[in-house]
């Protein structure tokens, strides 16, 4: 995180780069916390005078809804469709571990979005990680799809994925790792065969039968349960 000092407020600025970026991007998340998407090259020093010339527009930009509380409130997590109750604690770096049945959420100070953050770090790893491993599975069973797909888990507001064909990037929704992993597999096997297929054709579904050939019946699930998750509001069980 880089600090940016005015005369009269300390702004935090998490930056992450982006090879593939080539405009900067802020997004707030608290009153002066926010993240930035830089492109690859950028400096530092380039980033923080860039927002120092621009506080005006900053200060403007809304505030994003904060990141994933809800486990926080509800006092559990559901990970591939199993319930995991929350621990929390304080410690040297921020760090998130399954035990016992139960995740323990590390953080370095006792604050609930510190905790979210660490929370999000490690599902977006996890989810990575099954994603990647069936993509390996379907490119054995479809020797056309192109090799070395590189997947990303994103906060995504409505779609279950997206991918770019000529970079072979496949994109998750986040949200996925609530749900069983048999979703998730229909969602990769979809964006796998709009790797080949852009458009919803008739040869895309022909692809998407071979890989997943129950995939009307998972994506079904996939929205009921999406469904029943967004509207869980309460303390009821979301699935
Ligand atoms: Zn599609």
């Amino acid at each position: 995180m880089r600090i940016l000092q005015t005369h009269d407020r300390t702004y935090h600025l998490h930056i992450h780069r982006h090879r593939g970026r080539k405009r900067i991007q802020f997004k707030r998340r608290r009153r002066t916390h926010f993240e930035v998407g830089a492109p690859f090259f950028m400096s530092d020093a380039a980033i923080l005078d860039f927002a120092r010339r621009h506080l005006a527009a900053l200060d403007a930009l809304p505030i994003l809804p904060p990141l994933r509380l809800k486990p926080f409130e509800e006092g559990c997590v559901w990970l591939f469709g199993h319930r995991y109750p929350l621990k929390t604690a304080i410690g040297t770096s921020p760090r998130v571990w399954l035990k016992d049945d139960t995740v323990h959420v590390q953080s370095k100070e006792d604050d609930i979005e510190a905790y979210a953050a660490a929370l999000e770090r490690f599902c977006k790893q996890l989810l990575g990680r099954e994603a990647q491993a069936i993509a390996e599975v379907l490119q054995e069973r479809h020797p056309a799809l192109p090799a070395e797909v590189k997947i990303f888990p994103r906060r995504m507001e409505t779609r279950f994925g997206s991918c770019t064909p000529s970079r072979r990037r496949v994109r998750v929704n986040l949200a996925l790792i609530h749900y069983p992993r048999t979703c998730l597999e229909y969602v990769v096997a979809h964006e796998m065969s709009h790797l080949l297929h852009p458009d919803h054709s008739r040869a895309f579904y022909d692809t998407l039968a071979k890989l997943c050939p129950d995939f009307r019946a998972r994506e079904k699930d996939l929205k009921r349960r999406h469904a029943a998750f967004t509207r869980a509001s309460d303390k009821t069980a979301p699935l």
